[in-house]
């Protein structure tokens, strides 16, 4: 059981089971980290097994029993998309009003359950790419309503665009590793100024 997409970039992910929102965009492929997780049915599976154990795990249930049909990939892969656009809206420019039905879509069904405590928790309900949309969507409201949301962005690295969980204090952070990618974009843009200062014309004899 692990976060098995977000681990192969190194990437912080967000307290408890927000992290599956992250796991689903990181199966994305990366040149130097790792294939796309979704492009074929053995890894998709894998995956999917993998992160709802950690999910359930995280959650204190059993390991839900999760197969994926042929159809459930286009599925999944079609979540990632629409998860990774709403990612790709910047934290502040997120709509934080009220929800408005119109134009609303069904997107994934739950099941309430609550314990002897009346403590109340959603559990996801299906069989393969329903169970992972109801969970994703699951966290994502509850992400919404607690403030975590905006704490999940994807990396400014064009190339990258890895989710991950921005823990400072102030929200500024905009790599998913400071170490990989953040260090990439200084050498770059030192690499541009050295350029710059060559070419710049006061400089030439
Ligand atoms: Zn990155």
């Amino acid at each position: 059981m692990s976060w098995m997409a977000t681990e192969r970039f190194g990437a912080r992910t967000a307290p408890g089971g927000l992290a599956i929102v992250q796991e689903l965009v990181n199966t994305h492929g990366v040149p130097r980290y790792g294939a796309d997780l979704l492009a074929g049915h053995a890894t998709a599976q894998q995956w999917l097994r993998a992160a709802a154990g950690q999910w359930a795990q995280d959650h204190g249930l059993e390991p839900p029993e999760l197969s994926l049909s042929a159809t459930d990939l286009d599925a999944l892969r079609e979540l990632r998309t629409v998860v990774r656009e709403m990612l790709a809206i910047p934290p502040d420019e997120r709509s934080t009003g009220p929800f408005h039905a119109t134009g609303a879509l069904p997107r994934a069904q739950v099941r309430l359950v609550s314990d002897e405590r009346g403590r109340v928790a959603m559990v996801p309900v299906g069989t393969g790419a329903s169970w992972l949309a109801s969970a994703v969507w699951s966290q994502i409201l509850l992400a919404q309503h607690d403030g975590a949301w905006s704490h999940v962005k994807l990396c400014r690295g064009p190339r990258c665009r890895t989710a991950f969980y921005d823990a400072s204090r102030n929200g500024s952070a905009v790599w998913h590793n400071v170490r990989t990618c953040g260090n990439l974009a200084n050498l770059r843009a030192s690499r541009a100024r050295r350029k710059d200062a060559n070419q710049d014309p006061r400089q030439s004899p």
